[in-house]
C-alpha cells in the first residue's frame, strides 16, 4: 500500500503537547500560539499573523474584516475548495467565478477585469498547489478599481512570488495547517493581516468581537463586546503541535521538493511524447511542492488509471469538482465568461502520492504504474 498522503511527525509534537497540557493554560493565545505567530511573522515578513482553528475560519475572518455586505461580489476561481466561496456567502456575498489558466490552474488574471461590476468588493486568488497566482497584475487591477485582495494561501506556506511569501501580498492572506497540508496540526490555520489599519479589528473579530487581546496587553482595564466576531482561536494544544512542525518547515519543504523534482524529471519523457502535461512553475515563483499532479488526455483515461492504481494499492486522487457546477455554487454564485479550462482540466487531473517519508522505492513503483498504464 502506498497512501496518497501520510501525516508527518517532525519529532517534538508530543513533547510540546504535553508541555501545553501541563502548563495550566490550554485555551488559546498562550506561549505556543505566540511562538507560532512570531514564526509566521518572521518567516513571511508580514506585520501580523493570527492563528485560527482552520483556514476556513481565517477566510471567514477576512470576509468580516473586508466588510462584505449582502449582494457584494467577490471574484474567485471555481477550481478551488468550498471554503474559498463559503466564507463570503456566509456574509451574503456572491462568488463570481472566472476561468483558470491552463498552465498553473490558477485564476486567469486576464479575465478578472471584465468580471468587475459596481458591486465587486474583493478578488480572491487561490495559489493552487502552492504556486503563486500572477499577483502583480491582480494587485494592479485591485488598486485601479479600489478592491481588496484576499489570498487563499491555504496551500502556500514556504512558497514565494517574486521573493514575497504567499499570503503577504494582498490585504489579507489565509494559511491552512490541515492534516493534508505541508505543515499540520490536524486542523489549523492562520490569518495574515498585511494592512496595519486592520490589525486591531482582526484581534477583536477573532476574540468573539471583544477587545480581550488589548485587555491582556494592559491597553484597556476591562474587556467588552466591541464588534461582530466569533471564536476563531485554536487551543494551546493545537498550537503546541503546530510549533513542533513549524520548527522543521525548511527540512519538510526540502524533502517534498526532492520528491516533486523526481516526479517531474521522470515524467518529462511522457510529456515529450505528448501523453501527459506536467505542472508549470512560472518565472518568479518558488513553490513548496504541496502537490504533484499530471494532466491526462481525457476523463476516461484519468479514471481508468485512477482505478488501476486503486487496485494496486497506490493512492492517486483527482481534485476539485468545480464550484460553479455544485448545488450551492449554482445557488449562491454566478459565472463570468466561459469555464473551459476549469471544466476540462479538472476532469483530466490526477494527483500522485507525495509526503516526506515516501521512499524512493515506493515513488519508483508509482512512476512505473503511471508509465505502464499510459502505454496500454
Ligand atoms: C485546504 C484548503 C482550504 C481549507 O483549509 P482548512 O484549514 O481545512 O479549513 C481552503 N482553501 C484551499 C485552497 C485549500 O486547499
Amino acid at each position: 500500500m502506498i497512501p496518497f498522503n501520510k501525516p508527518f511527525l517532525a519529532g517534538k509534537e508530543i513533547e510540546y503537547i504535553t508541555e501545553a497540557l501541563l502548563s495550566g493554560q490550554t485555551a488559546g493565545d498562550g506561549d505556543f500560539t505566540k511562538n507560532c505567530q512570531n514564526w509566521i511573522e518572521q518567516h513571511t515578513g508580514c506585520p501580523k499573523a493570527l492563528l485560527t482553528h482552520s483556514c476556513t475560519g481565517a477566510l471567514e475572518m477576512t470576509a468580516i474584516l473586508a466588510d462584505v455586505q449582502p449582494g457584494d461580489e467577490v471574484i474567485m476561481p471555481s477550481y478551488t475548495f468550498v471554503s474559498t466561496a463559503n466564507a463570503f456567502v456566509l456574509r451574503g456575498g456572491v462568488p463570481v467565478f472566472v476561468d483558470i489558466r491552463p498552465d498553473t490552474l490558477n485564476i486567469d488574471e486576464n479575465l478578472i477585469e471584465a468580471a468587475i461590476t459596481p458591486r465587486t468588493r474583493a478578488i480572491v486568488p487561490v495559489h493552487y498547489a502552492g504556486v503563486a497566482c500572477e499577483m502583480d497584475t491582480i494587485m494592479d487591477i485591485a488598486s485601479r478599481h479600489n478592491l481588496l485582495v484576499i489570498e487563499d494561501a491555504a496551500q502556500g506556506i514556504m512558497s514565494t512570488y517574486k521573493g514575497k511569501a504567499l499570503g503577504t501580498i494582498g490585504n489579507f492572506g489565509a494559511l491552512s495547517f490541515h492534516e493534508t497540508k505541508n505543515i499540520t496540526s490536524g486542523e489549523g490555520g492562520a490569518v495574515i493581516v498585511n494592512d496595519p489599519r486592520y490589525i486591531e479589528r482582526s484581534e477583536i473579530v477573532r476574540e468573539k468581537g471583544t477587545n480581550r487581546s488589548q485587555f491582556f496587553r494592559g491597553h484597556v482595564d476591562k474587556y467588552t463586546w466591541m464588534d461582530i466576531g466569533s471564536s476563531f482561536l485554536p487551543s494551546e494544544i493545537i498550537a503546541a503541535c503546530l510549533y513542533a512542525q513549524l520548527e522543521y518547515a525548511e527540512s519538510i519543504t526540502a524533502r517534498r521538493i526532492d520528491i516533486w523534482n523526481e516526479y517531474h524529471r521522470s515524467l518529462a519523457e511522457l510529456e515529450a511524447k505528448g501523453f501527459i502535461s506536467r505542472p508549470v512553475i512560472p518565472d518568479g515563483c518558488r513553490h513548496n511542492a504541496h502537490l504533484y499532479y499530471i494532466l491526462l488526455e481525457s476523463r476516461e483515461q484519468r479514471n481508468r488509471i485512477l482505478s488501476k492504481c486503486k487496485e494496486k494499492g497506490i493512492g492517486t486522487v483527482f481534485h476539485y469538482i468545480p464550484l460553479h457546477n455544485s448545488p450551492a455554487g449554482r445557488k449562491y454564485g454566478r459565472v463570468h465568461g466561459k469555464m473551459t479550462y476549469t471544466e476540462n482540466l479538472s476532469e483530466r487531473l490526477l494527483r500522485l502520492p507525495l509526503w516526506p517519508k515516501l521512499t524512493s522505492e515506493d515513488q519508483a513503483e508509482v512512476l512505473g504504474m503511471i508509465f505502464s498504464s499510459i502505454r496500454e
